[in-house]
């Protein structure tokens, strides 16, 4: 195979050409010749740039998600410190060694752990951003 041993990538179609990129629907090399730019990629040229444009913009709606995230993922943890808070309060007159005592522990490790990670995950991506 060409182009595999620290040399610079060829394209798929014409050994001798130096890629410039990969078509980020087939991952194939391709030359200047073969790839379209479609701005945030390269696709070969008259086969996937429909597929490429579609990836973009599955890339597009995904970051649209994630940046709406953050104030919703914090939520789940909420509420399931709140469960784990009403358990843990009912469990108490139960009894330490009650089932909803026990279950109330464990809501609110959930909220912890996930109110933590999440934390994080919007930490990162904050930081992603501003920089
Ligand atoms: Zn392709
Ligand atoms: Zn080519």
């Amino acid at each position: 195979m060409l182009g595999f041993k620290g040399n610079k990538m060829k394209c798929f179609n014409h050994e001798s050409k130096d890629a410039v990129g990969l078509c980020k629907h087939c991952s194939k090399g391709l030359c200047i010749d073969c790839c379209t730019d479609l701005g945030h990629g390269i696709a070969c040229k008259g086969i996937h740039e429909k597929e490429v444009e579609q990836i973009n913009s599955l890339i597009e709606n995904n970051k649209r998600v994630y940046e709406s995230q953050p104030k919703g993922s914090l939520i789940m943890p909420f509420f399931y410190l709140l469960m784990g808070v009403a358990f843990i309060f009912y469990g108490m007159k139960r009894g330490f060694d009650s089932l909803t005592f026990i279950l109330g522990c464990g809501f609110a490790a959930c909220g912890i752990i996930m109110f933590v990670y999440n934390t994080k995950f919007f930490k990162k991506i904050t930081t992603k951003y501003s920089t």
